[in-house]
């Protein structure tokens, strides 16, 4: 029987669904709303698009967004010196700044200028550091804490597990890692990462109860490397040339996904798999940045 779908749309929408009534409840309890502040320098199209959804998204959801647009020539110390406003501005309870940066400016100096309790990407040294100490009151990246909440909430819950994180990029496989490793629901997995200079890469992902691939190559998992009834999630997103399409191209991930629906239990797809939930993971880290705000 080939696996089930694991549906990243119709988890996404549910979460954000939920989203959108705990705003509510806070909006009615304080009188106020979580705000989300997204910065781009430049007119990168794709940055572009990125920004346009998450601001939509986020008023879908009754967050307040404010998209903040700066000319690819900005200097370095003009965004930091807005990055320090926005730290400082009781609206704004998550900040991002679109990645890539131009190259005048030094982006690890941008992400580190970032309020840690506003860093609603999770790149902040400070939030890395918490969360490779397994620290759970962390505003974890997004891709990966998406992750975390498909496994969840289609009943495959890491805890015991063997789970291959193939890949140890420091925005996808190491917080991937570091999460399935944290105690308490939705970790408490044991964890091996592979990546490009791992020898034999299906010795390893064949050990998979769930594999986890984020290489950004077609076809580096197929179906001899997968244990038969494990669980697949693709976080792969990749062009591939399709001239009889009206785009010329088609998304496929990094897992052959017709042969290995065949051996796994579950599978996400690509696109509709993981992609949704990144942005909704950064809607809840916003929700979650704003009522810890509160507590504070
Ligand atoms: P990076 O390029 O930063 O990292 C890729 C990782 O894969 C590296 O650790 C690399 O190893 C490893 N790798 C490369 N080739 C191999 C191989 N042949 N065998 C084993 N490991 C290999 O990519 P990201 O982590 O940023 O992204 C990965 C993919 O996920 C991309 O396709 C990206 O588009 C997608 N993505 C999707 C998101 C979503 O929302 N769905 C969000 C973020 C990313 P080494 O470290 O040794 O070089």
């Amino acid at each position: 029987m080939p696996a089930q779908l694991i549906s990243g749309r119709e988890i996404a929408a549910t979460i954000r669904s939920d989203l959108a009534e705990r705003v509510a409840r806070l909006k009615a309890d304080t009188g106020r709303v979580p705000g989300l502040a997204t910065v781009l320098v430049g007119e990168d199209p794709a940055s572009q698009s990125y920004v346009r959804m998450k601001n939509s998204a986020a008023k879908e959801a009754g967050i307040h967004s404010e998209q903040i647009t700066l000319p690819a020539d900005t200097p370095e110390a003009e965004l930091l010196g807005l990055v320090a406003g926005l730290n400082a501005n009781p609206d704004i309870h998550g900040i991002l700044v679109q990645l890539p940066l131009p190259g005048q400016i030094d982006e690890q100096k941008v992400l580190e200028a970032i309020d840690p309790a506003k860093d609603v990407d999770g790149f902040h040294p400070v939030n890395v550091g918490k969360l490779s100490t397994g620290a759970t009151d962390v505003l974890a990246p997004c891709t990966p804490w998406g992750v975390i909440q498909m496994l969840l909430r289609t009943g495959n819950s890491p805890r015991g597990k063997h789970c291959v994180v193939v890949g140890r990029s420091n925005i996808v496989g190491r917080p991937m890692a570091s999460l399935l490793l944290r105690r308490g629901e939705g970790g408490d997995a044991t964890v091996t990462v592979a990546h490009s200079r791992t020898p034999d890469l299906g010795a390893i992902t064949r050990q998979a109860d769930i594999l986890i691939v984020a290489v950004g190559r077609p076809d580096t998992v197929t179906a001899d490397m997968v244990r038969p009834g494990a669980v697949v999630i693709d976080v792969g997103v990749n062009r591939v040339d399709a001239p009889d399409t009206d785009r010329g191209y088609r998304l496929v991930g990094d897992v052959d996904f017709d042969g290995v629906r065949e051996v796994a239990s579950w599978i996400t797809p690509v696109p509709g798999g993981v992609g949704p939930m990144t942005i909704t993971m950064l809607l809840s880290n916003t929700v979650d940045a704003f009522e810890r705000s509160l507590e504070r």
